[in-house]
């Protein structure tokens, strides 16, 4: 049964970590693709192989003896997986919903074919094109394609900012007056099963579009949630996803729900559901590619989650500072075990639990004091 299931992943970082973490409560074999030999996944399974995604060869070469591919990063060859398929093998979320996911411009077509409301875009060939549309600045330039985590994001003031843009294809979006961010997690089945979690809020740092903390639920008008909720489920049928999705949303300041992005595989706004959900997103994810049933979506406790960012102030004493996180309840720590040194990168994150939310902005006070 499921333990001659061969399960592959593509990606092998921290949220491939946690998909292997549930995966051992179902007794999966897991393999994980990754260009790094030290990815936080290579420790946890003897079935690690280091090689590119984004390789043709490699990604052909590691799905040739699994049974199930899925990916932790949308970063992948498609061609390969294609290629895969016809082998007989099960890819999920399937080649097209990669491929239309993978770049921001064919993300936002593919939305506006479906009358998803989106952040209105131009796709711009580099910085020599972005002068046509000067008329449009303010404006919020992005990579189209292997952006994360803020750093393929922009603000172009003026056309003084243009000197200093992104040289590559990017899409050029409207600066939207940004009331509250959302995030949907949704998953699908083959047969057609879908189910979502409840909207998470979450707050960004201005300056560099990271994360700074997410709430769950989001404590905002019901009937903006429940919209929010069918426009993931209607994503979720548009594409024929079979797995999770994440889909990113605006909440405008005069109420208006604007999909921001899609995310196919777990995301940070899945986060909480390991402590404060009946099923994590990690084995909903296993579930929905997996043919099983989908598992209960409800919140047991309200949660928020930060993220730890790498900082001179958290190296300068991070067994200290792992000792004061651990001291707090409801305090459940991730660390992800990265090798080497980047400041700025996520090297784990937090996800606090409590009877209320008032409560646990408290301990996220405190947590902040320590890790600044
Ligand atoms: P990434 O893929 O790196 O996460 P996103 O497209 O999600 O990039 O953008 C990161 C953040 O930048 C968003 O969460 C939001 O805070 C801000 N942002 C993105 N697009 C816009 C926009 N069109 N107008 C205003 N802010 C934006």
């Amino acid at each position: 049964m499921l333990e001659n299931l061969k399960i592959g992943i593509l990606g092998g970082g921290q949220l491939g970590g946690m998909l292997i973490r549930h995966a051992i409560d179902f007794g999966l074999n897991i393999s994980v693709l990754d260009k790094d030999a030290n990815a936080p996944c290579a420790r946890y399974t003897s079935s690690f192989s280091c090689g590119a995604p984004t390789s043709y060869e490699a990604v052909l070469e590691f799905g040739k003896d699994l049974d199930v591919i899925t990916i932790e990063m949308e970063a992948v060859n498609i061609d390969a997986l294609r290629e895969l398929e016809k082998q007989g093998k099960k890819v999920f979320p399937a080649p097209d919903t990669i491929q239309v996911i993978q770049d921001k411009f064919t993300q936002k077509q593919f939305l506006l074919s479906h009358n998803i409301p989106v952040v209105p875009g131009e796709a711009v060939e580099g910085k020599n094109d972005l002068h046509k549309y000067e008329h449009k600045l303010p404006g919020c330039l992005k990579k189209r394609r292997n952006g994360y985590d803020g750093y393929g994001v922009m603000v172009l003031k003026t056309s003084a900012d243009i000197d200093t843009a992104f040289d590559e294809p990017c899409v050029l979006e409207e600066l939207v007056d940004i009331k509250h961010e959302l995030s949907v997690i949704v998953a699908r089945n083959e047969h057609g099963a879908v189910k979502c979690y409840d909207p998470v809020k979450m707050v960004f740092s201005g300056e560099k579009f990271v994360l700074d903390f997410q709430e769950a639920p989001a404590q905002l008008e019901e009937g903006i949630l429940k919209e929010a909720t069918v426009l993931a489920e209607k994503i979720a049928d548009a594409l024929k996803l079979v797995g999770i999705l994440a889909v990113e949303m605006f909440v405008t300041k005069d109420n208006k729900l604007l999909v921001n992005e899609l995310a196919p595989r777990p995301h940070n706004s899945g986060h909480h559901t390991i402590e404060a959900s009946t099923t994590s997103q990690y084995e909903q994810l296993l579930r929905a590619i997996l043919g099983l049933p989908l598992g209960d979506t409800s919140l047991h406790f309200p949660s928020l989650m930060m993220n730890i960012l790498e900082t001179d102030a958290l190296n300068s004493n991070r067994q200290e500072k792992v000792q004061q996180l651990l001291d707090i309840d409801g305090a459940h720590l991730h660390w992800y075990g990265k090798k080497g040194n980047r400041l700025g990168r996520k090297v784990g994150h937090i996800t606090i639990t409590g009877s209320t939310m008032e409560s646990i902005v408290v301990k996220a006070e405190t947590i902040r004091k320590i890790l600044n």
